[in-house]
């Protein structure tokens, strides 16, 4: 059964559609990746699914609720984006704990959370550090400790790594890909980077002005490019 669901999903901002209409069906750990130019709809898409825009028409369906009526807390799911901010003032360990704090879990129970993310992460040094002593990359791996913390069953990125220099990148696609498979949750990724997408997905949806052009796995899609388009976009350098 498919965890997330896009049905006949729409966005328009007043006359201006940006979405017109996608259907996906994504499965329970997989890891799925929009990809396509800037301005195509990605972001909006991500965050109908996050909760954080309302959708125009259709439904979106998390489990087995349609969530299009749901805020982003009730939703089981957590999101990275790319201009992640972190709390200046405090420590890692209190910016990974601070989303159960404000859902009231005891100390012990926060810790536990804290420390398993600390160690899949490989923070557990740096537990004490605030972020202005941290390198980009780590700073990137406490963003997504926050995420995981909360154990969702659902990971929404939208261009987590675009800030990052090119070697930090490499390596954060190899983390997050190992993360993955360590926590085996459901992933959607966005970014327009194709290198990225090819790399990460078990999946790749590729989206233009609005719509999805063609959805498969990076083989099939690099092997059998629908059009022109999806040929150039691949095989173009990011
Ligand atoms: P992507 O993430 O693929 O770069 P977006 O989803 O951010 O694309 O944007 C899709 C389109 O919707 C763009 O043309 C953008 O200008 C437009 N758009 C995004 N947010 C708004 C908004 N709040 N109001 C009006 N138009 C918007
Ligand atoms: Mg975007």
């Amino acid at each position: 059964m498919a965890q997330v669901q896009l049905k006949n999903v729409v966005k328009k901002y007043g006359a201006l559609g940006v979405v017109h209409g996608v259907n996906l069906d994504i499965a329970e750990g997989e890891f799925v990746v929009l990809v396509g130019p800037s301005g195509c709809g990605k972001s909006t898409t991500l965050r109908m699914v996050a909760g954080l825009e309302d959708i125009t028409g259709g439904d979106i369906v998390i489990g087995d609720r349609v969530v299009n009526d749901l805020p982003p807390r009730e939703r089981n799911l957590a999101m990275v984006f790319q201009n992640y901010a972190l709390y200046p003032h405090m420590t890692v360990r209190e910016n990974l704990g601070f989303s159960l704090k404000i859902a009231k879990k005891s100390q012990p129970e926060i810790d536990r959370a804290v420390d398993e993310a600390a160690n899949i992460l490989s923070l557990t040094p740096l537990l004490d550090r605030k972020p202005g002593a941290l390198s980009g990359g780590q700073r990137q791996r406490v963003a997504m400790g926050r995420a995981i913390v909360r154990q969702p069953e659902v990971f929404l990125f939208d261009e987590p790594l675009s800030n990052l220099d090119a070697k930090l990148r490499t390596q954060m696609r190899v983390e997050i890909k190992k993360l993955h498979q360590r926590v085996g949750s459901t992933v959607i990724y966005v970014t327009h980077d194709q290198i990225e997408a090819m790399t990460l997905a078990d999946r790749i949806v590729i989206m233009r002005d609005g719509h999805i052009v063609q959805v498969g796995t990076p083989l099939q899609v690099f092997e059998n490019p629908v059009n022109t388009f999806v040929a150039t976009f691949i095989g173009s350098p990011p």
